[in-house]
């Protein structure tokens, strides 16, 4: 059976791969003129340090098959994200830890004094936090939300604190320790030549056929015994019900001589600096040498229709849309909606990559997409 897949991230690789092992004839269509989605990585020219196209991705997960699975396809070296933060005019350490609340209140607590002193910040009048500015005054009070939280949210989605919801902050550890490591995953790492080696590996299968800087058009799906589509699900109705919101993210480029910052990731927390963050890529590759560097400046603003997408908004319109879109896409016949984009949701690598090959053993279980293959393996709305 021929399959078309649309979207060469790791949502479309991994199924990519998975259903060619088994012996599907895979055609891979791709709109833009690389491999990856946003995890693109290619060597800068100018500095030879290799570039996190779209912004920077280190890759963590604890799930033991995936680090497994991502491995097949390339080396990776261990890479721990220390994140540091610039907010009214200090350095602090991300994620907050014992170390960042010390800097901040200018104590010298342990981590049982710490505990009591930010159990004793927060605001107990909130009892089911709903939203990120609730979920941020509840459990580490007004001074720290203010100084690395409400500023840097503002500028990152454009909205209140108070419209997001709780699960943006819960990505963030609040640690009564010295651990600044950003996440908390079993497995951190980086892989040695790049995200785009890897997906170059993963699809380098005699199933499989890659069409580079080629929009698919619904109109193809017929020609195909089944498609998985990875692109924004809007899109695929042709914004029928109105646009999802996104955000988008603008990098601004500069190369310097030397070391420009001394870390990979530096927040700015300030709402009066325009930017969210600055990464210095040369640091995600500390086993490399280069005597120039290049840095980005990411900036945040609205994803308009011929802007890349990047992070769902998720607001209270963009879920009554999402509700519309969902409902036409379980009626379409044959077409399976995975990943971030095909699902309007916020996510990690791993949970992509896992979610992936789960969905790809459903159509094998489901015998061939005999009609019985699902439009979502997971459920959108939830
Ligand atoms: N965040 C913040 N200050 C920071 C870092 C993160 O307020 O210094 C908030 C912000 O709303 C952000 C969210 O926490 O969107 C999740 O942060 P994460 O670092 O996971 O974002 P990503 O790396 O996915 O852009």
């Amino acid at each position: 059976m021929r399959i078309a897949i649309i979207g060469a991230g790791f949502s479309g690789s991994v199924i990519a791969r998975e259903l060619a092992e088994r012996g599907y004839e895979i055609e891979l269509f791709e709109s833009r003129p690389h491999l990856a989605g946003n995890c693109h990585t290619a060597r800068d020219p100018e500095t030879g340090v290799m570039l996190h196209v779209y912004g920077p991705h280190i890759f963590h997960t604890s799930n033991e098959q995936v680090w497994a699975y991502i491995q097949k396809f390339g080396a990776f070296m261990p890479f721990i994200n220390r994140v540091k933060a610039h907010a009214k005019g200090r350095v602090y350490s991300l994620p907050v830890n014992l170390m960042t609340i010390n800097q901040l209140f200018g104590k010298q607590l342990s981590p049982a004094t710490a505990r009591e002193f930010i159990a004793s910040l927060g605001d107990k009048s909130i009892t089911d936090p709903q939203t990120f500015e609730e979920q941020a005054l509840r459990f580490v009070g007004r001074e720290i939300y203010e100084a690395f939280f409400r500023g840097y949210t503002r500028k990152q989605w454009g909205v209140e604190p108070s419209a997001l919801p709780a699960s943006i902050l819960k990505r963030l550890p609040v640690r009564f320790d010295y651990d600044d490591n950003y996440y908390t995953s079993k497995y951190q790492g980086i892989p040695v030549k790049g995200y785009t080696a890897i997906i170059e590996r993963m699809l380098d299968h005699p199933g499989i056929k890659i069409h580079l800087a080629t929009a698919f058009t619904r109109a193809r799906a017929q020609d195909f015994g089944h498609v998985f589509y990875s692109g924004p699900i809007d899109s695929w109705f042709d914004y029928a019900e109105g646009q999802l919101g996104y955000r988008t993210l603008d990098f601004k480029l500069s190369r310097h001589n030397g070391d420009y910052q001394g870390n990979a990731v530096i927040n700015y927390c300030d709402e009066d600096v325009p930017w969210t963050r600055i990464a210095e890529h040369k640091h995600f590759a500390p086993w490399e040498q280069h005597e120039k560097t290049i840095i980005s400046r990411e900036h945040s603003r609205l994803c308009g229709k011929d802007d890349t997408p990047y992070y769902p908004l998720r607001l209270v319109n963009d879920k009554a849309l999402l509700e519309r879109y969902v409902a036409r896409a379980r009626a379409e016949q044959g077409v399976t909606f995975v990943g971030r984009l095909g699902t309007y949701r916020y996510l990690d690598m791993h949970v992509t990559i896992e979610e992936a090959l789960n969905t790809a053993r459903v159509f094998v279980d489901t015998a061939d997409g005999d009609g019985k293959m699902p439009a979502f393996c997971v459920d959108p709305l939830a």
